[in-house]
């Protein structure tokens, strides 16, 4: 089998990196396997402002689930809409939009039979959708690669932090299911893409945590058959010129250093008008700053209602996910985590951002 391959691989290379086997129990595999097999109706729910991890691992899933199992009752639930570059990974007539069609949504989770949260770790990422999650009688079930996965909810937990990303470990456990027999090519040729779909936006089209269980799936999935040239073109070259514009005028007009190496780009509510800066329109923004030598960690915030979403990088040494926890109630990975900067509570206004970025940098780095 494909999985047994690989942890004969990586044993050999004793890679720094990666230096634990993926351990997927088989109790666990079985479980899964006898519970999606067995569901009547299941509901895939991902976090909100899907990212391609988010789309690629839900829609892959519900490609398996419908082809490879033949269910019929299956659909994802997102509490809102990926951006448009990522819109193609989606079937048609499968997806809920929460925020579009909040009663459908509701339905379907406190209605299904299993529920599977992806890429996520927490009820709590999924914002309106937490309580139905919570609620819901379903078996539930978790797979994700952030720190901290809550098992009171989850009756069943994949939980790998070693990993690129959600998308890669579906994949390695999709090959320790029956119907691919640990062969890429056996996975629907949907799912294969949306894998490599999610895989490639999750490690930044192969910069950053790239394992090799990482290329191996990568391989593999090429050899099945995945067209990576188009991917990279549909997520990656369909941009509106906006992106590119805006883009250019963050960076040379809005963005701060400061002395001790933090950078920060803040895109107020007239930025975003005027450039008419559309959901995933800035996305990878944030890792720009961190090519200048000087800059150890790096934000980017973007003004909504009441509040910035904030996105914050970090180099080798720095903790991203400890800046956001610490002042933007947020999380996620070491190196690549996001939060939020509320106005009144956190600041006065959005006005107040940059000296408060300038502050709490300048603190954090010290
Ligand atoms: P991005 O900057 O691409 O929006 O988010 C990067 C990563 O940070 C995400 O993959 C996710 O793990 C984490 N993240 C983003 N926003 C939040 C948030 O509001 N709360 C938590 N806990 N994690 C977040
Ligand atoms: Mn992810």
């Amino acid at each position: 089998m494909q999985y047994a391959a690989y942890k004969k691989i990586s044993c050999k290379f004793a890679s720094k990196k990666q230096k634990r086997h993926l351990q997927l129990s088989h109790a666990d595999i079985e479980r899964l396997s006898r519970l999606l097999r067995g569901a009547r109706k299941v509901g895939i729910v991902s976090h909100t402002h899907p990212d391609g991890d988010a789309v690629g691992s839900s829609a892959a899933l519900c490609a398996f689930l419908q082809e490879s199992l033949g269910k019929t009752d299956v659909k994802v639930v997102l509490p809102d809409s990926p951006s448009a570059t990522l819109r193609f990974l989606l079937r048609g007539g499968r997806t809920i939009i929460a925020s579009d069609s909040p009663e459908e949504a509701r339905e379907w989770l406190l209605s299904s039979d299993v529920l599977v949260l992806i890429d996520a770790n927490l009820p709590r990422r999924t914002e309106q959708l937490e309580k139905f999650l919570v609620e819901s009688k379903a078996e539930k079930i978790l797979i994700d690669h952030h720190v901290g996965p809550d098992r009171e909810t989850f009756g069943t937990v994949f939980s790998e932090t070693e990993i690129s990303s959600a998308c890669e470990l579906l994949y390695w456990i999709l090959l320790e299911m029956p119907e691919t027999g640990g062969e890429a090519s056996c996975l629907p040729a949907s799912a294969a893409t949306a894998l490599m779909a999610g895989m490639t936006t999750d490690t930044n089209n192969f910069a950053n945590s790239v394992f090799p269980s990482t290329l191996q799936m990568a391989s593999a999935l090429l050899a099945a058959g995945v067209d990576r040239d188009f991917l990279l073109d549909r997520i990656y070259n369909c941009y509106r010129e906006n992106r590119v514009r805006a883009m250019g005028y963050l960076q040379s007009e809005r963005l701060h250093i400061t002395p001790s190496g933090a950078a920060f780009m803040v895109a107020t509510r007239d930025i975003v008008e005027r450039f008419d800066i559309r959901e995933g329109e800035t996305e990878g923004l944030v890792n720009v700053p961190l090519a200048i030598e000087k800059v150890k960690i790096s934000l980017f915030l973007k003004e909504d209602d009441g509040y910035f979403r904030v996105s914050i990088r970090s180099k080798e040494g720095w903790s991203a996910r400890n800046l956001a926890q610490l002042h933007f109630h947020g999380g996620g990975h070491e190196k690549a985590s996001g939060g939020r900067l509320f106005f009144p509570e956190d600041i006065a206004g959005p006005g107040e951002a940059e000296a408060f970025l300038e502050k709490v940098c300048e603190d954090y780095l010290k």
